[in-house]
């Protein structure tokens, strides 16, 4: 684990929500625009015991914990104990992943948790970026899962259209989210919140807002 921390969800379906935050070490990408590069070696991490996780969790009392990374299926056994005593605790358990591992199968602890895909494939294609296919199946079937993109033109969002068809995403399952840079000024977040916002309704997807950006949380 590299850090657990307190704030606002700030993306995705349960955007606001009052969160604690499990990042672990560890990615099998490498993206240009990753704002958690601190994350990314699996040496950046500390070994954790899944009931002091819970206890940090317990003295916090969130309406949501995300277990994050990093791409958190690197440790699936871990992050399988890890649901199987929240989720028995009570806890609603978001996992945020890129996709490329396959989805958690009926019988698996994380299957039962909500998770956010964001698939690094398009519109900016990482390489080795490459959605595991049943992550679609899951999302139709399950109702627990849901996609996120990173667009900041017309072209990114055309592109995250195109990609949603061809793979079969139901289209109310998909939220697209500004891609920002580093050292943008708040009207520049604001700015491109507006742009992609737009974007995103007249292509008819769920908009999803950076909000602790914008808000200057964590
Ligand atoms: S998948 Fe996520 S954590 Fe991994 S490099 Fe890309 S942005 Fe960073």
């Amino acid at each position: 684990m590299v850090e657990v921390f307190a704030s606002l969800q700030g993306e995705g379906p349960f955007t606001g929500s009052r969160s604690v935050f499990i990042r672990l070490a560890g990615c099998d990408l490498r993206c240009p625009f990753c704002d958690t590069v601190y994350s990314l070696d699996p040496r950046a991490g500390r070994p954790v015991d899944v009931e002091e996780l819970a206890r940090v969790v317990e003295e916090e009392r969130p309406s949501l914990v995300v277990v994050t990374g990093g791409e958190p299926l690197l440790q699936r056994r871990g992050v399988n104990e890890l649901a199987r005593l929240l989720a028995g605790r009570g806890y609603r358990v978001q996992l945020e992943t890129n996709g490329t591992l396959p989805a958690p199968e009926p019988g698996e602890p994380l299957y039962q948790v909500y998770h956010v895909v964001s698939p690094k494939d398009v519109p900016v294609a990482v390489e080795g970026a490459r959605l595991h296919p049943s992550w679609v199946e899951a999302s139709r079937s399950t109702g627990r899962v849901w996609f996120k993109f990173l667009a900041s033109s017309e072209e990114h969002v055309e592109a995250v259209a195109r990609y949603v068809e061809e793979k079969g995403i139901p289209w109310e399952r998909v939220y697209v989210m500004p891609l920002t840079r580093e050292g943008m000024s708040p009207e520049e977040l604001l700015g491109l919140h507006r742009r992609v916002a737009r974007l995103a309704l007249d292509h008819g997807f769920n908009f999803s807002p950076r909000l602790h950006l914008l808000l200057g949380l964590r």
